[in-house]
């Protein structure tokens, strides 16, 4: 038997990728196997294209999941520093903006090829249109199996990502399955950082408007989150970042059977007494009491009949523009979401490591954990910490 330790990754995605370059630098012999016909596919297309790789912010409001601790812990092990220290070394060259950090290229591809650059130095063999089956844990290796082979580990890192954003070809999506049958537990999955689908919606006319506003959760008469960016109204109801970062709480509560409910604030910068003021002005300035025409070269047109709809003055105008009620039916689904809520329950993985602590010699990374972060580069960020600490402890 040779003393190199021989790793098996599934899934040459963003943490698949980072772990087999930081278990070659630790002296294993790497083996990636991907599903698809190339590796990367999902992180092409992130941050629309331009890849919102990480965020030099403060993370500790960023991530959602029954621990968020978790991801805390991970990040304390493999830093937002360590990985634009990291992209510095294989030769990608950065760029801030207000925090966001992309590459300075402008082009997802350019992360994706500088990680397969370092993995090629490091003679990692990734194998495409390799689906894992099955995992078995023997006395003192893995077996993985696809279906024209089956690899023998020392270990194994599950970095098989989520359903989130796939399209039907690319289902079923096995990751949980396969940690199942190894032992662990999952928290249900559902889509998160996802367009939600609210009643009415159809019949506002308003799809295609962007807008800067402040979209607050609301369940029971109680605000649970609000955030402010652009809006992005659609046919089905609303999207956009703000949108996004409150959709995960939005269908969890959703799923425990409590009504949630969106208010829409199209004025974000004045409070309603000064936004009543400034339309009585509008009024008074305008000389008319058409509510449409009051509105018109202040917001969009196409915005406009939803924000007059049943105001017959100044104040129930004002509260139609300050707080449009939204009823929310459901999401746009997990093919329309950047990422998917819960997963493997964190408190049966080390943080600092990713080892699983139920199955030893088992790494999970990435999203398939049930840890799941805002926008502004927060998941990509999750999936380089937990990918960088399973590589360096599967080569160990
Ligand atoms: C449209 C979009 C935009 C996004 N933009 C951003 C952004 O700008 N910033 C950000 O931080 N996050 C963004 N995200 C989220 C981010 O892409 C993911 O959180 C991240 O890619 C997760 O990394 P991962 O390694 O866990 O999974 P992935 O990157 O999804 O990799 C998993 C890999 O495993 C493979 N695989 C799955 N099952 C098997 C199997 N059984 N056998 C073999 N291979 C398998 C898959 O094909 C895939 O290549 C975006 C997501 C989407 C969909």
């Amino acid at each position: 038997m040779s003393d190199i330790k021989q790793v098996i990754i599934i899934g040459a995605g963003a943490s698949g990728l980072m772990a087999g370059i930081m278990a070659a630098r630790g002296g294993a012999a790497v083996t990636i196997l991907e599903k698809e016909k190339k590796p990367g596919r999902k992180l092409l297309r992130t941050g629309n294209g331009k890849c919102n790789l990480t965020n030099t912010g403060d993370p500790r409001h960023a991530y959602h999941g029954t621990d968020p601790g978790f991801a805390a812990r991970a990040l304390d092990a493999f830093s937002v520093q360590d990985t634009i220290r990291f992209f510095t070394e294989i030769g990608l060259y950065t760029t801030s903006r207000d925090g966001w950090i992309y590459p300075y290229a402008g082009q997802a591809e350019s992360v994706l090829a500088c990680l397969l650059r370092e993995a090629a130095k490091l003679r990692i063999k990734i194998k495409n249109n390799e689906t894992v089956t099955a995992v078995t844990k023997k006395d003192d290796h893995f077996d993985v199996q696809t279906s024209t082979w089956t690899y023998r580990a020392d270990s194994v890192i599950l970095a098989c990502g989520t359903a989130a954003s796939l399209v039907k070809s690319q289902l079923p999506c096995n990751g949980l399955t396969l940690a199942e049958s190894l032992g662990h537990s999952t928290v249900p999955q559902r889509p998160s950082l996802v367009p939600l689908v609210c009643e009415g919606a159809e019949k506002k006319g308003w799809a295609g408007v962007r807008i800067q506003g402040t979209c607050s959760l609301w369940s029971e008469g109680i605000m649970l989150a609000s955030e402010t960016g652009q809006l992005q109204l659609t046919e089905q109801g609303v999207s956009g970042i703000p949108v996004f970062n409150i959709s995960g709480r939005a269908l969890i509560l959703m799923g425990g059977g409590l009504p949630v409910t969106l208010k829409l604030d199209f004025f974000p910068d004045f409070d309603r007494e000064m936004t009543q003021a400034f339309l009585e002005s509008r009024r008074i300035l305008l000389g008319t009491d058409d509510m449409k025409s009051i509105l018109t070269g202040l917001f969009p047109e196409k915005l406009i009949p939803a924000l007059t709809g049943g105001a017959h003055n100044i104040a129930e105008l004002t509260e139609n523009i300050k707080a449009c009620t939204l009823f929310v039916k459901g999401s746009a689904g997990a093919g329309s979401a950047q990422v998917l809520s819960g997963g493997i329950r964190t408190y049966e993985v080390d943080a600092a490591t990713s080892e699983s602590r139920i199955c030893p010699g088992l790494f999970i990374t990435g999203e398939l954990l049930d840890i799941d972060g805002a926008c502004g580069g927060w998941n990509l960020q999750l999936a380089w910490s937990t990918g960088a600490n399973a590589g360096r402890h599967a080569a160990d």
